[in-house]
């Protein structure tokens, strides 16, 4: 079983991070992605709008839409069976940072026999020195890093890096998603209104709405 995990703040969910888990999920013939949004994330100066709990409910309503009868006309498509969402990152009883690394030693105690995968974007990934523990980080899984406008992928941004070859390795990089959003854009946008057509999965719109969020 090949299970990848896919941190984020996810606030909100979007188009690129759907975009980028299938395209992953697809070339890496990935069984399960999961969805974990952050309780506090420790490498962003400033912490998240929404709260956990709404931005766990829109990843949940983004890999799983509700199901709907066979009479409504309004019907969200379906979304990829091979999505999940997981609270490995929820917020900690005493309030200190989620780190990748603890979520990653969890995940491979529970699924022992697994393939451990991590996704992310080519911003966070060229980020690594900053992240806990960045051998660790490799030993614990393999790295399937995807392409994001601005953010260049190449062997030559990878060089601050340092990367052993055994790393490098275990590094796969995806060049082929091209998706210019961002939850940053997306909150600017819904404050003013902009109800972000495209931009979300319909449940997410609505339930951005619903709850007032962003506003
Ligand atoms: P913000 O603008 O608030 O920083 P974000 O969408 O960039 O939001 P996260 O929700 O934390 O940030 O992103 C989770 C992961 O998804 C990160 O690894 C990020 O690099 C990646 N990601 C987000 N948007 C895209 C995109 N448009 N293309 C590729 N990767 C993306």
């Amino acid at each position: 079983m090949r299970v990848a995990f896919f941190g984020g703040t996810f606030d909100p969910i979007h188009r690129g991070h759907l975009r980028l888990a299938s395209a992953a999920a697809d070339a890496f013939a990935l069984d399960r992605v999961l969805f974990a949004p952050v309780g506090n994330q420790p490498l962003k100066a400033e912490s998240a709008v929404a709260s956990f709990a709404d931005r766990l409910e829109m990843a949940r309503l983004a890999c799983n839409p509700a199901p709907l009868q066979p009479t409504t006309s309004n019907q969200q498509p379906a979304t990829d069976p091979r999505f999940a969402v997981s609270t490995l990152d929820a917020p900690r009883a005493d309030g200190t940072p989620n780190y990748t690394v603890d979520s990653l030693a969890a995940l491979a105690r529970e699924l022992p026999s697994a393939s451990l995968y991590v996704l992310t974007g080519a911003d966070s990934f060229l980020d690594l020195g900053r992240w806990r523990s960045p051998d660790r980080l490799l030993e614990l899984a393999e790295w399937i890093v995807v392409s994001r406008p601005d953010f260049p992928l190449s062997e030559s941004q990878l060089a601050p890096l340092a990367l052993t070859p055994a790393q490098r390795a275990r590094v796969h990089l995806l060049t082929t998603v091209n998706e210019e959003v961002s939850a940053t854009d997306l909150r600017r946008r819904l404050q003013v209104g902009d109800p972000c057509h495209g931009l979300l999965p319909p449940g997410v719109a609505s339930y951005i709405q619903s709850h007032h969020l962003y506003r």
